[in-house]
């Protein structure tokens, strides 16, 4: 397979799945993080190696490396792997992912933006997602009559912070999520309900569904639920770890042992919140980017500007969801029917948003 944002939190776990499968990696992807990269190379050998920057390429020990983006796209053109892992981070993802599919690869795809910002134009039957609460979906999907779909969130790293505490926030706080070891950007979005936003837009594309809400399980145990027409709900329940959505991603089918089971009688008790727009403001836009889809790439384009600038001390925490919201507004009328058109408002709204 190859595997995009190898050095990353999902990357790292593709390769664990990797090792415990003894699957062959045949092109490696990674940004900056260099010495990491160099150890993943000396274990898995790949044939090819791409990383972000000219100036490193003397750093990693590997005779076929290239760099950029365009080169990202030429390595998966040119390999003979079926399965493409998309673990890139953020809107740099969705020319990988579309060009997998342009040459009819398998995607396990953990770049969620990539959906977010081009649902409409990707084949759903073409890739399975990396996230465990689509997995969680995915794998309670029954045939019976549907009427609603829940996932759960975590609350991300402020749940529990007195809110008028929340516009102070430090970067170190924001980064230290409650429950999930990920990238920066995920964390971030986590903290804020922008993920969650996000998920219920994937799964609308996935499951072809739009009667779709989030509930706050402070555990992280249950990822997901399906509320059939008969009244019965199902849950799925297993351990925090990206393990288990990676190894179904890539091999389809899983019969060995991935995680321990979750002992219930050790967890004890479960507890379920209301996601409140007092603390998590993007969530009062839920419900009309669930029902206009095209939404999302100004959310995503927005979001990713304020990211980076409350990353990088720019803007205080609360100044993120500002952001969206305020290009939510100005967008709304927006509507996606090429291609060529979220390339061009996303370059719009990150302009409107500063970036
Ligand atoms: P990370 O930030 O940990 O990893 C991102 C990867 O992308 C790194 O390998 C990074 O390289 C690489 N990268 C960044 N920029 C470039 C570039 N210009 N060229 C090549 N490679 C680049 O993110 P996560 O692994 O947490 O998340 C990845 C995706 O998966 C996101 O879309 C996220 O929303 C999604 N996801 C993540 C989950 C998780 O548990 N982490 C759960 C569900 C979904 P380097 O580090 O070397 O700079």
């Amino acid at each position: 397979m190859i595997i995009l944002g190898s050095t990353g939190s999902i990357g790292v776990n593709t390769l664990n799945i990797a090792r415990k499968f003894n699957l062959n990696v045949e092109v490696l992807v990674a940004g900056r993080n260099i010495e990491v990269l160099n150890k993943q190379i000396e274990e898995f050998k790949p044939k090819k190696v791409v990383i972000a920057n000219k100036v490193d390429i003397p750093k990693v020990n590997h005779r076929d490396v290239s760099f950029g983006e365009d080169e990202i796209l030429n390595a998966i053109e040119n390999s003979k792997s079926q399965t493409v892992v998309n673990a890139l981070v953020g809107f740099l993802g969705l020319k990988p992912t579309l060009k997998a599919i342009e040459c009819n690869k398998k995607i396990a795809l953990a770049n969620k933006e990539s959906l977010v910002v081009a649902g409409k134009f990707i084949d759903q039957s073409k890739l399975s997602p990396i996230d465990s609460e689509h997995f969680g979906l995915w794998y309670l999907l029954q045939d019976k009559a549907i009427d609603s779909m829940t996932v759960t969130a975590s609350g991300g790293s402020f749940r529990d912070y007195p809110l008028e505490d929340l516009a102070n926030v430090s970067i170190k706080e924001a980064l230290n999520h409650p429950n999930w070891s990920m990238g920066n950007k995920i964390t971030i979005d986590s903290a804020t309900m922008t993920n969650k936003v996000f998920e219920l837009m994937e799964a609308a594309w996935l499951f072809d569904i739009r009667k779709l809400d989030a509930i706050i399980e402070t555990k992280s145990l249950i990822h997901a639920m399906i509320n059939f027409k008969d009244g019965s709900t199902t849950a799925h329940i297993a351990n925090a770890s990206m393990q288990l959505p990676i190894a179904y991603a890539i091999l389809g089918k899983c019969d060995e042992e991935v995680l321990k089971p979750v002992d219930l009688l050790e967890v004890g008790s479960l507890e379920f919140k209301k996601i409140e727009t007092s603390r998590y403001h993007i969530w009062e836009a839920k419900d009309d980017i669930v029902n206009n889809l095209d939404l999302g790439v100004v959310l995503n384009a927005a979001n990713e500007v304020g990211v980076a600038k409350f990353l990088d001390s720019q803007i205080g925490f609360l100044d993120v969801s500002k952001i969206s919201l305020n290009a939510l507004n100005k967008f709304n009328n927006i509507k996606i029917n090429t291609l060529d058109d979220i390339f061009a408002i996303d370059k719009e709204v990150r302009s409107y948003c500063g970036s």
